[in-house]
């Protein structure tokens, strides 16, 4: 039996093994091909999210890849060995701007390249950019109404750059617009269904902000700030911070006061402070649990996550939310 048991264990660590070096021979393909020599324009991008877009608009007459991969978090991401390679072989970079890209090596390389765009330049400000204690909120990808105004602009960025191809990616830009907009209409009629008694959103870091004010808010409470009582997090605009037992505290009685039974974990930020939300709470004697499964709000998922791609990270987002409010809103614990 202990010879079987061994056994199954070295079929599965071999399997395990080549499974993470093929994932890891396909990464470093990609990022080996953004810089070999190529007849094609070269974009890349700050995110996966953007690189997703480009990726979508550029198609075959691209070759693209992303800075920040995997679940890194990318408010904070400095450059490591080889991005200055990616960089200087890039005809175009773009990226979310409005502090998102903070890390000091990073911001300088975006705010000094002459050939960088943020994708953020291509909203109204006054009527789209949320702020918090008086800082810009980036995570502008959390309402697709709001992502899609930087669509076309992309289209057109790569056809400056191209122009032989402008065509293709003014067609390819119209068509993702169009998608992400029919998304858009079809989240907010699924969020819909959630009782708003039930509305209320706690997460990890203050990643949704927009996707509450698009999403779960009352139209009522859009033209004002009401909408912001619908969602709180222990850590701020990014996830780099310490929290304080204050800041623990004001969240279990922000939970404790709107009835609020599950807190949303996310892909790619420690689930510490949640838990003692969740202890804590239950110690006062209340219902209270971590989502089953976690919320992407600064990534999207791996391959085989059901998130992976922003379009399918959105849908992701919206089911998992659903039904944890849903089930909430019935009494039931997860
Ligand atoms: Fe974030």
């Amino acid at each position: 039996m202990l010879k079987k048991g061994v056994f199954l264990f070295l079929v599965l660590f071999v399997t395990m093994f080549v499974a993470s070096c093929s994932k890891m021979s396909k990464k470093e393909n990609s990022s080996q091909n953004f810089v070999m020599p190529s007849d094609k324009l070269k974009v890349l991008s700050t995110t996966t999210i953007i690189d997703d877009l480009v990726a979508k608009i550029g198609k075959e007459h691209i070759v693209h890849t992303s800075l920040i991969t995997g679940q890194l978090d990318p408010h904070s991401y400095e450059l490591v060995k080889g991005d200055d390679d990616k960089i200087s072989n890039a005809d175009v970079l773009i990226y979310n701007g409005l502090g998102l890209e903070h890390g000091a090596s990073l911001k300088y390389q975006l705010e000094n390249a002459e050939n960088s765009y943020a994708i953020s330049d291509s909203m109204q400000a006054d009527e789209a950019f949320i702020f918090v204690d008086g800082q810009v909120d980036p995570h502008i990808w959390m309402d697709l109404s709001l992502l899609a105004k930087a669509v076309i602009p992309i289209g057109k960025i790569l056809a400056k750059y191209d122009p032989q191809h402008e065509k293709q990616y003014m067609q390819n830009a119209r068509e993702l617009e169009k998608s992400m907009l029919a998304l858009d209409k079809h989240i907010e009629a699924s969020l819909e269904k959630i009782p708003k008694e039930s509305c209320y959103l706690v997460t990890s870091h203050d990643a949704f902000y927009y996707f509450t004010r698009r999403y779960l808010a009352k139209e009522s409470e859009r033209s004002s700030d009401e909408w912001r009582k619908r969602c709180r997090a222990p850590e701020g605009l990014a996830p780099d911070g310490q929290m304080s037992p204050k800041d623990i505290g004001a969240i279990v009685e922000y939970a404790l006061s709107y009835g609020v039974q599950v807190v949303f974990t996310e892909s790619n930020v420690n689930q510490d402070a949640l838990r003692k939300v969740v202890k804590i709470i239950k110690q006062k004697g209340s219902l209270a649990d971590l989502s089953r499964e976690p919320l992407y709000g600064d990534t999207m998922g791996e391959v085989g996550s059901g998130a992976e791609g922003y379009l399918k990270m959105m849908k992701y987002n919206s089911r998992i939310i659903v039904e944890h409010l849903c089930k909430n809103h019935e009494g039931s614990l997860l």
